[in-house]
């Protein structure tokens, strides 16, 4: 490939920011332009304004990219949005209006009918929609695409297989989510020591419609959702990064437990085939110890961009349980988008206005 497309990254001194700043250092095809964030740092250079808590060192060519602020004119044919939701819907649709292609995080735009939701694994198809969102909203280049709820994406990973094979009737899911999950600084430490947190506004419900819209056919101008019933409880626990989830499921065909290992361990997607650069060789990797996956030991696998699988056994009440894991900043948020990005520009969706 000649010249690298220009991206810019909106919420840039946030968490999901800075992880699009280290992921996309050295990317074969984007290149970081612009650095977005609210009134408190536009101006002023990054190095100095972002509170870097990545632990590589923050990429030279950044650190004196001077912020700018939203309202600021942008010339990044990319935009890949970290802003917190409530803000981001209308921010996003005006980018979108005026060319951009905009890949998303926040929630705002994950369930609005005529915005895929995506990750390329399971769903590349729902990109079809965009033919709709340009006709609706009169955008000739512009688009919007979203990429789910950070335990979303690890749990309809593991979902899709199991999903495609035998069937999946009822599912429950119980998770353990770090901190960085609700942003910098998140969580008072005081209230995250020591304990476990059972309840996290709003997430429950992302993650039982995302599910559904996720693993839905696509009908016309919209998603039909998937006819699974499925119940979420949400934690956030004392762990840094990567989220765990307990998952439970009832299937429509009966299933052997090794031919459920075999199911998740062969599935490979549109990224592998393609040869996306984030893509991981194998989305979900199953570990066989009796005691993995385990946070510390297992969130960056494959850079962070695979869904770590273990202890799948047969459930006493439903029919299969196993636990899921997942970094929520990585494959959970900035290396979604960023293998949403990939895809699209392999498909083709990714003009110059
Ligand atoms: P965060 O750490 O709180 O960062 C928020 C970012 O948005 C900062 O760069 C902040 O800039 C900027 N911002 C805040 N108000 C703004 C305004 N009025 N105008 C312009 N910029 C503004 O949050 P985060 O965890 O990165 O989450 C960002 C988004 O990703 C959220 O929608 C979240 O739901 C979603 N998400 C997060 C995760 C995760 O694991 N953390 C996973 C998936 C999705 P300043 O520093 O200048 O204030």
């Amino acid at each position: 490939m000649g010249q690298k497309i220009n991206v810019a990254v909106l919420g840039a001194t946030g968490s999901v920011g800075q992880r699009f700043v280290q992921l996309l250092e050295g990317h074969p095809w984007f290149k970081v332009n612009e650095l977005v964030a609210s009134d408190r740092s536009s101006g002023q250079c990054y190095g100095e304004v972002c509170d870097w808590r990545v632990s590589d060192a923050m990429p030279s060519s950044t650190r004196e990219t001077r912020v700018k602020a939203l309202g600021d004119r942008l010339e990044s044919q990319i935009v890949f949005s970290s802003l917190p939701g409530g803000l981001a819907s209308t921010v996003e649709a005006e980018l979108a209006a005026q060319g951009k292609q905009v890949f998303t995080n926040a929630s705002d735009n994950r369930m609005v009918p005529d915005v895929p939701l995506v990750i390329p694994e399971v769903n590349p198809d729902h990109l079809g929609l965009i033919e709709s969102q340009r006709r609706n909203r009169g955008w000739s280049d512009g688009l919007i695409v979203a990429n789910p709820n950070c335990s979303t994406i690890h749990l309809v990973l593991a979902l899709k297989p199991i999903w495609e094979e035998f069937g999946i009737e009822q599912a429950m899911v119980t998770t353990l989510q770090a901190a960085s999950g609700a942003g910098y600084p998140g969580v008072p430490s005081l209230d995250l020591i020591d304990n476990v947190v059972p309840y996290i506004g709003g997430e429950e419900e992302k993650i039982e419609h995302e599910t559904l819209k996720l693993l839905g056919t696509v009908a016309g101008e919209h998603i039909a959702s998937a006819a699974i019933t499925l119940s979420a409880q949400c934690t956030r626990v004392p762990v840094r990064d990567g989220h765990l989830e307990s998952v439970s499921l009832r299937l429509r065909k009966k299933a052997a437990i090794p031919q459920v290992v075999e199911a998740l361990e062969s599935f490979t997607g549109r990224p592998q085939a393609l040869g996306l650069p984030f893509a991981p060789e194998r989305p979900i990797i199953v570990r066989p110890e009796l005691d993995r996956p385990q946070p510390s030991l297992d969130r960056n696998a494959a850079n962070g961009m695979a869904s770590v699988v273990g202890r799948v056994r047969e459930c006493s009440i439903f029919d299969v349980k196993f636990m899921v894991l997942g970094h929520n900043t990585i494959r959970g948020a900035a290396g979604a988008s960023i293998l949403n990005a990939e895809l699209l520009h392999q498909e083709g969706y990714l003009t110059a206005s």
